[in-house]
C-alpha cells in the first residue's frame, strides 16, 4: 500500500514594496509548490515572473475564500504543496487566508509559516515609538462617525497603536485622531515602506496634519500609522470615572453627572457622556 507523503499549506510572506525581500526560501517555496493560491493572481503573476517562476495559479481572495476551501483541502489531502500569498506582505494580516487557514488546521492538516515582510512590523521597527507592547487595529472604518467611534473605545489604550490605511483617507484619519487622542499625541506615519518614496514623518498628531497639509505628495501611496498610547494613569482615570459617573447618573442628569465624574477622575467628560448616548442611540 503506498502512502502519500503529507501536504502542507505553507502561508508566504512577499514583499510590500522592494521585491528583493522575497527571502530564498520563500522564493524555493513558491518554485517547488504545486499550486500557488493569490489574492490577486495577476498582480502576483507579476512577482513570479519577476523571479523566473512559472507556477499553477489559484484566485483566493475574500468574495471566494469559503468556497475554494474544499478544493484546496482536497488537495492538501492529496499531499499536494501549496502555498498562499496575498498581494503583498503576510498573507492573514488584514489580507485573505484566515478561513483557509482555519479550516486546514480544523482537518489535521499541516500549515507552516514562511514569514517575511509585513508592513506594520517593518513601520513599528523604524518609529521610534514603544514597541513592546502595541494593538494592530488594521483599517479604521471609511466613515469619520465610524472612525471616531473606534477611536474613542481606544482613548485609554495604552499600548502602541498601529493602524493601516490608503492614500485616500490618510488626513482625514489623522485629523479624527487628533480630535479624538489631542494634537499633541505623538506619532509617526510611515509611507511607502522599501519603495522609492519610502518617507517616515514623525512629531505629534498635530505636525503630522500639517506636514500631509504642506506636501499633497506625503498623501500618496501606502501608509502605516503609529499612535503612541495613553498614559498607564489614563486607564485607571476613566475606570474610576466611569464608576463616578454611574453612581451619579442615578440621581443627577447624565450631562452633569459627566462633568462632575470628569472633575473627580481627569477622565474626558465626553466620553463620559457618549457612553450614554451610545445606549440610548
Ligand atoms: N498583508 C499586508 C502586510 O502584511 O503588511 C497588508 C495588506 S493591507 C491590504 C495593505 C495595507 O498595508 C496598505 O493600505 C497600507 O496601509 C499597508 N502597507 C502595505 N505596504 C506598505 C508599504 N510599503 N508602506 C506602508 N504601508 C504599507
Amino acid at each position: 500500500m503506498s502512502t502519500s507523503p503529507p501536504g502542507c499549506l505553507h502561508v508566504v510572506a512577499t514583499p510590500i514594496g522592494n521585491l528583493d525581500d522575497l527571502s530564498p526560501r520563500a522564493l524555493r517555496c513558491l518554485a517547488e509548490a504545486d499550486l500557488i493560491c493569490a489574492e490577486d493572481t495577476r498582480h502576483s503573476q507579476q512577482l513570479l515572473a519577476a523571479k523566473g517562476l512559472k507556477r499553477p495559479l489559484m484566485a483566493l481572495h475574500d468574495h471566494n475564500e469559503e468556497s475554494q476551501i474544499a478544493t484546496v483541502l482536497e488537495r492538501l489531502q492529496a499531499g499536494q504543496q501549496i502555498a498562499l500569498i496575498s498581494d503583498a506582505g503576510t498573507p492573514l494580516i488584514s489580507d485573505p487566508g484566515f478561513r483557509l487557514v482555519r479550516a486546514a488546521r480544523a482537518a489535521g492538516l499541516k500549515v507552516s509559516p514562511l514569514p517575511g515582510p509585513s508592513a506594520l512590523i517593518a513601520a513599528l521597527s523604524v518609529a521610534g515609538l514603544p514597541a513592546d507592547r502595541f494593538a494592530f487595529e488594521g483599517f479604521l472604518p471609511a466613515k469619520s462617525s465610524a472612525r471616531r467611534e473606534r477611536l474613542q473605545g481606544l482613548l485609554a489604550e495604552s499600548r502602541t497603536l498601529v493602524f493601516y490605511e490608503s492614500s485616500h483617507r490618510i488626513l482625514e484619519c489623522v485629523q479624527d485622531a487628533a480630535a479624538v487622542f489631542g494634537a499633541q499625541r505623538p506619532a509617526v506615519i510611515a509611507r511607502e515602506l522599501t519603495k522609492l518614496f519610502e518617507t517616515v514623518l514623525d512629531g505629534d498628531l498635530g505636525r503630522l496634519i500639517n506636514a500631509l497639509q504642506a506636501d499633497p505628495n506625503q498623501q500618496r501611496g501606502e501608509f502605516v500609522l503609529i499612535i503612541e498610547g495613553a498614559p498607564e494613569d489614563a486607564d485607571a482615570a476613566l475606570r474610576e470615572g466611569q464608576r463616578i459617573f454611574a453612581a451619579l447618573r442615578e440621581h443627577l442628569p447624565a450631562s452633569k453627572a459627566a462633568r462632575i465624574a470628569a472633575e473627580l477622575s481627569g477622565a474626558p467628560r465626553k466620553v463620559l457622556y457618549s457612553a450614554v448616548t451610545d445606549e440610548s442611540a
